[in-house]
């Protein structure tokens, strides 16, 4: 387990520090394109993502601004190092609330990917680096974190679990749907 972490932390470290070259060079991200679109976007053949070139530079910029900020919680760096990579929430941390209608499904709803506009979300409302190397290590496979997250975002579908004595019980009124806690882990 602990070798499993370092690789984790390691494979998180070497992103930062790629992504601080790609923003700091201006030219770095556009030199590798298809080492940023297949860790960003899952996908090696950059050239079917080059419009999104230099809108996904932009938003790195300002993603960076946030962070230095700590506007939630610092965003990438609020996940942990050492932690595995997610491609659902983690079941044992959050539950989906009493007043969802929609089961798993966001329905409509793309909250958490518009507040930043970002690039990667489609007009159609998908993402385009679902189940990509940033998408499993960082945030959004798997939001919510915490509350407070949740609550960023106005997100309505998710409930963070009472902690209680320092782990996460199970709420007794709360309704886990059947479903196993499920993580990608590699
Ligand atoms: S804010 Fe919540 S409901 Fe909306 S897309 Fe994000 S996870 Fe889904
Ligand atoms: S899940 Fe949303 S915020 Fe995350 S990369 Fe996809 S579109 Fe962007």
């Amino acid at each position: 387990m602990v070798l499993q972490e370092m690789k984790w932390a390691t494979f998180r470290l070497l992103f930062y520090s790629y992504l601080g070259f790609c923003l700091v060079t201006g030219i770095g991200g556009f030199l590798t394109l298809p080492v940023f679109t297949i860790l960003c976007l899952g996908d090696w053949r950059f050239w079917r993502h080059i419009g999104l070139g230099y809108r996904v530079y932009l938003h790195g910029w300002k993603m960076f601004s946030k962070i230095l900020t700590g506007e939630n919680e610092g965003y990438m760096f609020s996940v942990p190092l050492r932690s595995p990579p997610h491609s659902v929430p983690d079941r044992q941390l959050a539950k989906l609330s009493p007043t969802w209608e929609l089961g798993n499904s966001c329905g409509p709803c793309n909250q958490c990917c518009s507040k930043f506009n970002c690039p990667i979300l489609t007009e159609d409302g998908l993402c385009k680096g679902y189940e990509s190397f940033f998408w499993r290590y960082f945030n959004c496979g798997r939001f919510p974190s915490n509350q407070r997250e949740i609550e960023y975002y106005a997100c309505e579908k998710w409930l963070v679990k009472p902690h209680k004595g320092g782990s996460y019980a199970e709420d007794p009124a709360g309704d886990y749907l059947g479903e196993e806690p499920v993580t990608a882990i590699d």
